[in-house]
């Protein structure tokens, strides 16, 4: 809180700025847009950070029914994929668990979105899951432009972006994929590249039905 609130009066500030001088000279203008970007960026750090700092917190006992969240995520997402052509393929057995409904959505938001933001455009992304004794397994498959050996761990960490030039490009901080393993540790469960190449990505996600930690 005590962070957020400085961040978005700065926002404020910004937005009003540019509305009441509208005819500033071009440099002026260019260095106000920067700003409002970096004060963006921050505030989504901020954000992720936040929600990173307070999961222990959250309560894990809901009832989760992965199928219609899943539609729900490629709801949400259909404006992004749309950008880029890329069609959602499904194979999901109705599964339920027990979690926490914001986290897992999360999880899966973060995995999907990452499938169609490194996608080549008219690529596709799958989305399978099915039921493995006590576990779910999901899998995240992209046709994009693949992740190379040597980070395929380092991805998990915060902040950390294979091609800082493009993935700046493309919106985001890098703390996607740790949120994502946050999610997935805390509700007992693991989550990996399975595999890789030029052809495309496939992420692994187990996660115990009881939501809990098991050995
Ligand atoms: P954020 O998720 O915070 O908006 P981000 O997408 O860059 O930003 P992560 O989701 O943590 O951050 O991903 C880290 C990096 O891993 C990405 O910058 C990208 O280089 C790489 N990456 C993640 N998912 C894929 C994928 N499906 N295919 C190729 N590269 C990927
Ligand atoms: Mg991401």
């Amino acid at each position: 809180h005590e962070l957020r609130t400085p961040l978005a009066l700065m926002q404020a500030q910004l937005e009003l700025f540019s509305v009441e001088h509208p005819d500033v000279r071009p440099e002026t203008a260019e260095f106000l847009t920067l700003l409002r970007e970096q004060t963006e960026r921050l505030t989504q750090m901020t954000k992720t950070l936040l929600e990173m700092s307070n999961l222990q917190s959250v309560s894990r006992s809901d009832e989760i029914e992965l199928a219609p969240l899943i539609d729900e995520i490629l709801t949400d997402l259909t404006t992004l994929a749309e950008q880029k052509n890329i069609t959602f393929h499904q194979n999901c057995e109705d599964i339920c668990m027990i979690g926490s409904d914001t986290l897992i959505y999360r999880l899966l938001f973060n995995l999907i979105e990452n499938a169609i933001k490194y996608n080549h455009a008219g690529g596709s992304v799958t989305v399978s899951m099915q039921q493995e004794n006590h576990q779910v397994l999901l899998h995240i498959a992209d046709t994009g432009c693949g992740i190379s050996e040597e980070y395929r761990e380092s991805i998990f960490q915060p902040f950390f972006r294979v091609d800082k030039s493009r993935s700046r490009q493309m919106g985001g901080v890098g703390l996607g994929l740790a949120l994502v393993k946050e999610i997935a540790v805390l509700h007992g469960g693991s989550v990996c590249v399975e595999s890789s190449s030029e052809e495309g990505t496939t992420f692994a996600v187990r996660l115990p039905l009881n939501g809990e930690k098991t050995e």
